[in-house]
């Protein structure tokens, strides 16, 4: 029954790919195949001193950097990126978090992680946006490999502008003293996995990771649906 639905749905309102915009075939999700299949992936998984473990040697211990997949400046996946962040298309973040996790659940990638933790938004940015990007791609990798959740206790505690047009000593100094983490968490002496939709600098998970590390988290490993390509 719930097929029939789906196939007179799709027939009023097409659904279509957040990458190249071809109207989706019945059994595809928020990706077509093809797109899906040909998606820039990193492989970070099977490199651990990783371009993005780079960002933060000397700066902050990382036992695991990894990021789904590459996006370039102008790239449709890039685009991705920017649906779902800003325009609504949560669930497709959920979706890919689902999928990282299922593609890699045989890797040794999750043994020892206690909880996964998104990176917050400031409370006004979050209510105007209606949602965090980040939690959601959280919250699918934590439906597929069972790690709990963990939200609130890592908070934004000032209201930035946006990045987009900083440097990265000035992206820097910006995500300086911004998070806070709440007295008596529950993350204390636990291995965190936390969670972003990009990398870039690294400057935001640079000063989330320093505030949960001084906080009493033991062990911290990263995630980000996205890793910009520098090369
Ligand atoms: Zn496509």
């Amino acid at each position: 029954m719930r097929d029939w639905f789906r196939d007179i749905a799709d027939f009023f309102f097409p659904r279509t790919c957040q990458v190249c915009d071809r109207v989706l075939l019945h059994n595809e999700n928020h990706l077509c195949t093809h797109c899906l299949l040909n998606m820039p992936r990193t492989e970070f998984v099977r490199d651990l001193d990783n371009s993005m473990a780079q960002l933060f040697y000397g700066k902050l211990p990382v036992q695991r950097a990894l990021a789904y997949f590459y996006f370039t400046k102008g790239s449709d996946y890039r685009t991705l990126i920017h649906r779902i962040k800003y325009h609504g298309e949560k669930e497709c973040g959920q979706y890919l978090g689902r999928m990282f996790a299922r593609e890699y659940r045989l890797d040794d990638i999750w043994t020892g992680i206690d909880y996964i933790v998104p990176v917050p938004l400031h409370r006004r940015k979050e209510q105007r946006r209606g949602y965090n990007q980040s939690e959601w791609i959280a919250r699918g990798i934590s439906q597929e490999t069972g790690i709990p959740l963990c939200c609130g206790v890592l908070q934004c505690k000032t209201h930035r502008q946006s990045q987009t047009q900083k440097g990265i000593y000035e992206r820097y100094l910006s995500t300086r003293n911004v998070f806070e983490l709440q007295p008596s968490s529950p993350l204390v002496g636990r291995h965190v996995l936390l969670v972003d939709d990009v990398v870039t600098t690294g400057a935001t998970l640079l000063s989330c990771g320093e505030v949960l590390l001084q906080g009493g988290v033991k062990q911290l490993s990263l995630f980000t649906l996205a890793a910009a390509r520098m090369t």
